[in-house]
């Protein structure tokens, strides 16, 4: 079985790469010759997520995977949510919005903040969801130089250390990202049984 993940993050596909079952093909935007920019401007992180799946569907005609992120912080009203890449604006720079963050929490009490990945599969006429959440907390400043995005202020709960300043392996387990993976290989490997 052959399968497509839609995103152009090579790093996003080696890392899936690595915990597909065998019998499952993995294959890259580029290797379906998709060089474009995929739309994802619904106003949910499932929406984009969905929206992404579907036109690689839609265009390309393959059984295909897309997955969407966000940083929902509770006192913020779950913003920066789907826009989390530009929160600071299109310039899409992790600094800049590390920066709006802690400014707009300068006075609040309440950290709370969850990171929500959703994957969506289309398989056939069939479309699949799963969502992957970590619980944390936003730091009153920035830790760590691991990661990306928001990593050098968020503490997953029960950690003392910032997502920045954690292995990626351990924050592969416990992180979003990693726990929506897992329940999508769990999927395709219920169907490799049938
Ligand atoms: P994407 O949907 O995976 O491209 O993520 C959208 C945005 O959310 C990114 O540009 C980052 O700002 C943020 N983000 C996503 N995943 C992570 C993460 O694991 N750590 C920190 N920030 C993240």
């Amino acid at each position: 079985m052959k399968i497509v993940f839609a995103t152009h993050n090579l790093n996003k596909l080696k890392e899936v790469q690595k915990i597909v079952p065998e019998g499952i093909e993995l294959l890259s935007l580029n290797d379906i010759n998709c060089f474009e920019e995929v739309p994802e401007t619904q106003l949910t992180i499932k929406g984009n997520a969905l929206q992404k799946a579907e036109f690689i569907k839609q265009h390309y005609h393959v059984d295909c995977f897309a997955d969407d992120t966000g940083l929902e912080v509770e006192a913020l009203n779950g913003e920066p949510g789907v826009f989390s890449a530009r929160y600071a604006g299109p310039q899409r720079d992790s600094e800049d919005n590390i920066q709006k963050l802690l400014t707009n929490l300068q006075n609040q009490t309440n950290r709370k903040a969850q990171f929500k990945t959703v994957i969506a599969l289309s398989l056939g006429d069939e479309m699949h969801t799963f969502t992957g959440i970590c619980e944390g907390e936003i730091t009153r400043e920035k830790h760590g130089d691991g990661g990306f995005g928001y990593d050098p202020v968020f503490k997953a709960t029960g950690y003392s250390q910032t997502f920045a300043e954690i292995s990626m392996e351990e924050k592969n387990k416990i992180g979003h990202r990693g726990k929506a993976i897992q329940q999508l290989v769990s999927f395709l490997k219920s169907l490799e049984v049938k």
